[in-house]
């Protein structure tokens, strides 16, 4: 990897001596560090360079490690980073409490023991890598929301357009008749005007028109009201009296307990505790939890077993490691198979449980949020992943388009439609991804046998379209033959083995049928009778 890459690690220690032991015991990890050797040096490089981690010293002259945490952390753009303490001083409570005010997240005490210092730094990196990816992903996900709402609003605005259209010809229509009756009645009144009884009759009847208008006219009024929040029907409100549903996976009675009590003024928290992973997996299966505790010794297993039932169930839920002293290796390597964050039990407190709850549901948020984006993206995408061809939805919309026109300037229009044959066979002898190569082969043989007008897509599976607009039966023969015999010539090397297939064609006209629906019936139909007489051929719909 290259340095620039690399997550930046900062050592703070006024003692050079002490730099220099740190940094060869880091030396091996995939981390740049930078050093300072005083408080003030150190507040200066902070706001230079993005940092994974602060290796602290606490004892320095001038501004001690305490003031330069507390610095750090004032400030909003390096409040983030998270700080080790090292120290010589005894783990005396007070000092380790002070730490805290300042938002220390980790201590190291002197002499340092290499292996728990690199375990420490590796949690760190590893928790500052998902933090990035996170924020990508973030990034992303922005755009692609945007890109999303942009799309959704120019649907809106046609809907709403498509709206307005229906209801002026609709308002039209209303008051036409109402209207006629009204100037009928002025004529009338204007011919025999002077005649008191039938005087009477028309004002009666234009008083009946004039209400319908004046009816009509409140309708409209009322719809335009309704304008403004054209979807309001479908808008939906966010729950705000949330619950959050809490398991902790340990065996023990009094770390639980303590667990509760911390938690105890958090009303919207419930906490259930299960000994074992079988338990655990009967309940989690049925039951909604938001975030999962997790012990690493349990009664039938521990946590590396309990996050592979997690996966077989294919269950995704929030886990935080609870770890013993000095097992920063293993919570590393819980993070890395997915845990959200590592716990130390030792320094389990109201105030960091409670943080560790929100930032983790915050996280458990966004991955739902992306996967949910990534649903939508896929949704509207118009290309197929695995062949990079038209995926059917966009096929669909273009045949639509071009079959109009077709039929409106009495242009010639082909619609073909390929299926393998006996591709499950391919499969089943060569391997799925074997399979998935010949699909990728075909889309490139078929782009390069189209022209530039040309449209093809993968229909699905191993079917595939194609539409040749403005091309008459007899050329259309020539391209399906040709291409026919391309698919037959493909040779597909699969790891030292070449695969070769075969492909039947259907193919219809446009001219003379009804709709696109039809078109693609026809075609189909051909394709049919095309597997029906001895597959490897192109057949032509007969009518
Ligand atoms: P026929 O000549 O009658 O068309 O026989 P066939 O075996 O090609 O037809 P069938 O519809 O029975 O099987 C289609 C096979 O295509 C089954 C499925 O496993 C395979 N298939 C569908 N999509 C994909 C894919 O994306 N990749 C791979 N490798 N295979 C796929
Ligand atoms: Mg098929
Ligand atoms: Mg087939």
């Amino acid at each position: 990897m290259d340095n620039m890459e690399l997550p930046k690690l900062l050592i703070v220690d006024d003692r050079r001596e002490n730099i220099i032991a740190l940094e060869k015991v880091l030396r091996a990890l995939p981390v740049k560090i930078i050093s300072a050797t005083s408080g003030n040096d150190a507040l200066g490089l902070v706001l230079e360079h993005d940092f994974a981690l602060i290796l602290l010293d606490v004892q320095m002259p001038d501004m001690d490690g305490f003031e330069t945490a507390e610095l750090i952390r004032c400030n909003d753009d390096t409040s983030h980073i998270p700080i080790i303490f090292v120290t010589a001083i005894s783990k005396e409570e007070k000092y380790v409490f002070k730490g805290y005010e300042t938002g220390a997240v980790d201590y190291l005490f002197k002499p340092i023991d290499s292996d728990i210092l690199k375990g420490k730094v590796v949690v760190f990196l590893e928790l500052y890598r998902q933090k990035a990816r996170l924020q990508k992903v973030n990034v992303e996900l922005k755009r692609a929301n945007r890109k999303i709402l942009d799309q959704q609003r120019a649907v809106i605005e046609e809907e709403r357009l498509k709206v307005l259209l229906q209801m002026a010809g609709a308002t039209a229509h209303e008051l036409n008749q109402p209207l006629m009756a009204l100037l009928g009645s002025i004529e009338l009144m204007e011919l025999n005007g002077t005649i008191p009884e039938q005087v009477e009759s028309h004002i009666v009847r234009i008083k009946e028109a004039g209400e319908r208008i004046a009816s009509t006219v409140r309708k409209i009024q009322t719809i335009r009201t309704c304008e403004v929040k054209p979807y309001g029907d479908n808008a939906q409100i966010i729950d705000l009296e949330q619950s959050l549903k809490i398991m902790s996976v340990d065996t023990s009675k009094e770390d639980f307990d303590r667990l509760k009590s911390y938690l105890a003024d958090s009303v919207e928290i419930t906490l259930e505790q299960f000994a074992s992973i079988k338990t655990a997996m009967g309940r989690l299966v049925n039951n909604r939890y938001d975030l999962i505790f997790l012990d690493y010794l349990l009664e039938d297993g521990t946590a590396f077993d309990f996050f592979s039932d997690l996966e077989k169930h294919g269950l995704e839920i929030p886990v935080v490691v609870i770890t013993g002293q000095g097992d920063e290796i293993l919570a590393s390597q819980m993070i890395q198979i997915g845990a959200y964050d590592y716990l130390p039990k030792n320094r389990l407190a109201a105030e960091v449980l409670k943080k560790t709850i929100a930032q983790t549901q915050e996280k458990a948020h966004l991955k739902m949020e992306i996967a949910e984006a990534q649903a939508r993206m896929t949704e509207m995408s118009t290309k197929d992943e695995l062949t990079q061809l038209a995926n059917r939805r966009y096929f669909n919309e273009v045949l639509e388009v071009q079959f109009q026109r077709a039929v409106r300037h009495g242009e010639d229009l082909i619609l073909g439609i390929i299926d393998l044959d006996h591709f499950k066979r391919i499969n089943d002898r060569y391997g799925h991804p074997a399979g998935d190569q010949v699909l990728i082969q075909l889309g490139k043989t078929l782009k390069a046998a189209l022209r530039q007008n040309d449209l093809a897509c993968r229909y699905g599976g191993e079917e595939f379209a194609f539409i040749l607009p403005g091309t008459d039966i007899d050329k259309a023969q020539i391209v399906c033959n040709r291409l026919h015999t391309a698919i037959g010539a493909m040779e597909i090397c699969y790891e030292d083995q070449e695969i070769c297939v075969t492909a039947s064609i259907g193919m219809a006209v446009a001219a003379g049928t009804d709709s696109s629906q039809t078109l693609l019936t026809q075609a189909d139909t051909a394709l049919y009778s095309a597997k029906k007489s001895g597959r490897n051929r192109v057949e032509v719909y007969a009518g």
